[in-house]
Formats: C-alpha cells, sequence, structure tokens
C-alpha cells in the first residue's frame, strides 16, 4: 500500500484512517498533537504511542511532505527556506523576523500560471499545485528552524496564486488555525490573491481569514498589461467582489502595490486609485519594486514613492510604504523563483 502524506488529513480524516488500521479514535488525536503542537520530526520521538503502531506509521505514512534542500540568511536576518519536494520539484517559504512579530510567508503551487510581468515566479511557469501536507508542513519545519522563535504570523504570500489551489488551501487553513492544531488565529493568517473571483466568494463565506487583493494597477488596462489574469477578472468585477466581501468588524481588505518606476507611480494614478477604492473597507500597502536580474521594471525614487503616498494620504486612505526585506538573498517581493542555489513575498505584511 502506497504510504499516505498524513498532514494531508483533517482531524476527523486521521480518526478514521486510524481506525481503518484497526487502533482506537484517541490514538488518531495523539498522532494530531504530536505532528502540529510538538511538531515531532519522526515517529520515533512519539513515545506515547505503542512502539508496534509506531512501526506501522513508519511504513504506512509520510511525516514530512518536505526536506530543507537550502537556507539562506539575509543581512537583516530574513531567512529563506528553499524546500525540496517529493517529486523533485523546488519551493520557497520566508521567514521574517521582526520582534515579537515573526511571520512566515508560504507557497501553494510550484511555479504559477499567472505571469504577471514583475514577478519572478511567473516566469517560471506553473509546475504543479501543493498538497496540504506540503502547505501545512512549510510552517512546521520553519517554526522547527526558528526554534524559541515562535511565528505570530503567516501570509500566502509565496509562490504560487492560493486561490488557484483553492481546496487544497482551504484545508491547510484549516489545520493551521485549528485550536488543536497549528492553533494560529484567524487574524494573524493572510491570503493574498490577484482575485480569482468565484474562489474569493468561496473564501468570504468559509474562512474569516485576513485578506489581501495583490492590485498593482489603478485602472484595468494596465492590470491587464501588467497582470494577464485581469482579462478573465476584470477590475471593475473584482471591487465589486471586494465591496461584497464579508469582512468581520473592523476588519479592511489590503491592497498591495507594487509601485513600478514610470509605469504606476505617476500623482495622477494615485488618485485614481483613490476613486477606485472608494466605498471599499480598505488599506493600501505601497511596496517599492525589488529590481533584479533580467527584470523589465526599475525602483522608484523614495521622492515619488513618498509623493504617492501623500495623495492616498490626503484622501483619508491608511496608505504604508513597506520596507523591502531579505533582498540581498532574492527573498524579498517578487523574487521567489525556486532555484536550487538561489524563492514573492511581501515583507512585514502586518494584519493590524
Ligand atoms: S505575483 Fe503571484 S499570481 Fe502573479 S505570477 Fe507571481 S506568484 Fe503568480
Amino acid at each position: 500500500m502506497k504510504p499516505v502524506l498524513i498532514k494531508n488529513f483533517s482531524a476527523p480524516e486521521l480518526e478514521s484512517w486510524v481506525q481503518g488500521l484497526g487502533e482506537r479514535p484517541f490514538r488518531a488525536r495523539q498522532i494530531y498533537r504530536n505532528l502540529y503542537v510538538r511538531n515531532v520530526s519522526s515517529w520515533g520521538e512519539c513515545t506515547d504511542l505503542s512502539r508496534s503502531f509506531r512501526n506501522q506509521l513508519e511504513y504506512g505514512s509520510i511525516l514530512d511532505a518536505l526536506a530543507i534542500a537550502r537556507v539562506d540568511e539575509a543581512g537583516d536576518g530574513t531567512r529563506k527556506y528553499l524546500f525540496r519536494l517529493n517529486d523533485g520539484n523546488h519551493i520557497e517559504s520566508v521567514l521574517i523576523p521582526d520582534p515579537p512579530r515573526y511571520t512566515i510567508c508560504i507557497s501553494s503551487q510550484a511555479g504559477c500560471a499567472l505571469g504577471c510581468r514583475f514577478c519572478l515566479t511567473g516566469g517560471l511557469g506553473f509546475k504543479r499545485n501543493l498538497d496540504t501536507a506540503e502547505i501545512v508542513d512549510q510552517v512546521c519545519q520553519v517554526q522547527r528552524d526558528a526554534g524559541p522563535h515562535r511565528i505570530t504570523n503567516l501570509v500566502f504570500m509565496g509562490m504560487g496564486e492560493p486561490l488557484a489551489n483553492y481546496d487544497a488551501v482551504l484545508r491547510a487553513i484549516r489545520i493551521i488555525t485549528d485550536p488543536n492544531g497549528l492553533a494560529f488565529s484567524h487574524r494573524r493568517v493572510t491570503l493574498s490573491t490577484v482575485g480569482i473571483i468565484p474562489n474569493l466568494r468561496r473564501l468570504g463565506a468559509e474562512s474569516p481569514v485576513n485578506l489581501a487583493i495583490s492590485l498593482h494597477a489603478p485602472d484595468d488596462t494596465l492590470r491587464r498589461e501588467l497582470m494577464p489574469v485581469s482579462s478573465a477578472y476584470p477590475l471593475p468585477e473584482l471591487m465589486h467582489a471586494c465591496r461584497e466581501y464579508p469582512l468581520p468588524p473592523r476588519k479592511r481588505i489590503t491592497f498591495e502595490y507594487i509601485l513600478l518606476d514610470g509605469v504606476n507611480d505617476d500623482k495622477r494614478q494615485a488618485r485614481e486609485l483613490v476613486r477606485l477604492l472608494h466605498g471599499v473597507r480598505a488599506k493600501v500597502n505601497l511596496i517599492p519594486f525589488n529590481a533584479h536580474a533580467g527584470s523589465e521594471f526599475r525602483t522608484p525614487s523614495e521622492e515619488k514613492v513618498l509623493a504617492f503616498q501623500e495623495v492616498l494620504q490626503k484622501a483619508q486612505l491608511t496608505a504604508i510604504i513597506r520596507k523591502s526585506r531579505g533582498d540581498d538573498i532574492s527573498a524579498a517581493c517578487g523574487q521567489l523563483a525556486a532555484i536550487a542555489n538561489n524563492a514573492p513575498c511581501t515583507a512585514s505584511l502586518r494584519d493590524d
């Protein structure tokens, strides 16, 4: 029998699986606790399970869905993890320390099919969707590496479009936010999407995690040029879905806007952005583009970034300039590429 990826199971599914092995249901709760509270890396560590049952688990299941292939640390302490998947594909995750906040940026796909022009991951093309276990295990393994520093915040902002892998991502969110699982508060989990509208609506109905929209242009013509997905999900429809999104009280949608020199960073475009966001409970993260080798775009001057922010602030919009983290190891926004020697993430994304 093919071994199962055990972190693919929800708690009830684990219980059924364990019963199928002839064990009592409480064994499933013990396993779940070992996986997510104790975060064990081998069945041998699960001394609350009998030796014979541990042997059964050893042969019948795969505990770690990923293997760390490489870790790079930037001068600012940001750590980028290159993970090898069981089929030889690679993905990346990033840990951004900003004590007492430790934010992990995780991937939902190996590569990405959406081809945003400013994004290194987009340039790789699409390899495949990640399983739930491969999503959850990024958190488990990075937490092991982070030692006593408890990861406090989680963003789906690494490689891939999470709403294009909806079912696996939602299952992962349930394990990540399960009080008996990884026990993150929904308030500390953010899903960032380009706006796959049908799945955006599903997410609003099925999970109260924070929502971030990768916007990057104030009009549909420019957005289609930068982000081909906008042809399928035009900006007016996306904004309509955002206005209807069932936000909890006092919550806002974060709109991410990568500032590209001479492309979308003009004051006129800032005024258009203000008009676009009218009537949406919104805040804006302004992210000066991280130039990387071979990119067709440039980083705007600080003066232009501040002028853009000023227009938004004068219109009473919260607009925060996000400092770049980890760019000396290509761990900054738009730089995750999962090439074996060198993996987009908005550093220090805050959900407050
Ligand atoms: S920005 Fe996100 S959706 Fe666009 S290509 Fe990159 S990973 Fe895919």
